[in-house]
């Protein structure tokens, strides 16, 4: 018998939900990202999942674009973060990747490298914020030095938003009045959206957009619910109840004694805990879905298993499912109660929770 413990995923949804990105954005070429083994879902069966229906996947780091190519993954792969050593050039180049510009060194490390074949490049205008990127005031600067290194193969210019899944002062305009004032008006391809800017921001679809997160069913908007939205959850995480018992009044429960007994309760044990990705801050009142119905989390979150206050549930029992994150909660709502996003609670799941693919 195997652990009961284990995320289901639809592969199925996230075609679903890259459907929702063609509809918002019809002319843009759509770029899968499937960095972090696809937000935790698996990178190389999502990829495959989405490989007639995507234009491209974007990955952080050269190791990851590599396992796409071993796995027959013929559509462009762009490395987000660049080549980080000089070997990278030639490597890319062999294995038909597409390279983000983002530095001057990796800008070097091109010119060094003295291509003869074809190498598709993006290059990164840092508009606002500050992390990788071109200033505004250089990038011609460097799109006159990278062209000549990348002879005629595909060219896109490209930016990132901050803040777009706030509903106000996203600076989302204003970052586009940054981006456009640069490059905006030479005629290269253009990529600005993130998968907030693909619900908020239609002026910035450009040729391609980047969706990420809403591929797997979260929402990316701070005032939305995925449901609103029409996003489907890719991953249901799921246990069972693997013990039962009656807590007397006053008697505290999990580590510390954080939860009390206001009243003789029943526990139930779930067979899940922050060793399985499962948000380790996660308060008292938590919801966990077992039976049908929403319950409250009960004591502090362990390494291997959780506690919850079934009390007003008495058909809950041995081997009950519950539901960690999926359609009810839903991950968004999970990670709001334990202070986090449901970025990090996918992107975070450990290798140790089974994927299971669902047909
Ligand atoms: C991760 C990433 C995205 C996707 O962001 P989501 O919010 O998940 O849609 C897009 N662009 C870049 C540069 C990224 O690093």
């Amino acid at each position: 018998m195997a652990r009961p413990t284990l995320a289901r995923v639809f592969p199925q949804n996230i075609r679903h939900n890259l459907g929702l990105v063609r509809d918002k954005a019809t002319a843009a070429r759509v770029m899968a990202c499937v960095k972090a083994d696809a937000y935790g879902h698996g990178l190389v069966t999502v990829s495959q999942a989405l490989h007639d229906v995507a234009d491209g996947f974007a990955v952080a780091c050269i190791e990851e674009a590599l396992i796409l190519r071993k796995h027959d993954i013929t559509k462009p792969i762009l490395m987000l973060e660049g080549p980080q050593s000089a070997d990278e050039i030639a490597e890319a180049s062999s294995q038909n990747l597409t390279l983000c510009i983002n530095e001057w060194h990796q800008l070097e490390w091109l010119e060094q490298a003295g291509l003869n074949s074809p190498l598709s490049c993006w290059l990164k205008v840092d508009t606002g914020m500050h992390r990788l990127g071109f200033a505004p005031d250089v990038t011609a600067e460097a799109i006159e030095r990278l062209l000549p290194q990348i002879k005629h193969s595909e060219f896109v210019v490209c930016t990132h938003f901050s803040s777009a899944d706030l509903p106000e002062d996203n600076g989302i305009s204003k970052q586009l009045d940054v981006f456009d004032r640069s490059v905006g008006e030479q005629g290269y391809a253009q990529s600005t959206a993130n998968s907030a800017a693909i619900f908020r921001a239609p002026e910035s679809h450009r040729d391609w957009v980047r969706p990420g997160y809403m591929l797997y069913g979260g929402s990316p908007i701070a005032e939305s619910t995925a449901d609103d939205l029409g996003l489907k959850p890719a991953m249901e995480f799921s246990a069972q109840v693997i013990s039962i018992r009656e807590v007397p009044t006053g008697e505290r429960v999990g580590y510390c004694g954080r939860w009390q007994a206001q009243r003789p309760s029943r526990i139930a044990t779930i067979a899940a805990g922050y060793g399985d990705g499962y948000p380790r801050h996660a308060p008292d009142g938590t919801p966990v879905f077992i039976d049908g119905a929403s319950l409250p989390l009960a004591g502090r979150v362990s390494m291997d298993m959780i506690t919850v206050d079934v009390t007003e549930h008495p058909g809950v029992k041995i081997g009950s499912k519950a539901v960690l994150w999926g359609d009810v909660p839903a991950v968004d709502a999970l990670a709001d109660h334990a202070d986090s996003i449901g970025y990090e609670l996918l992107a975070g799941m450990p290798k140790r929770v089974p994927r299971i693919v669902e047909p």
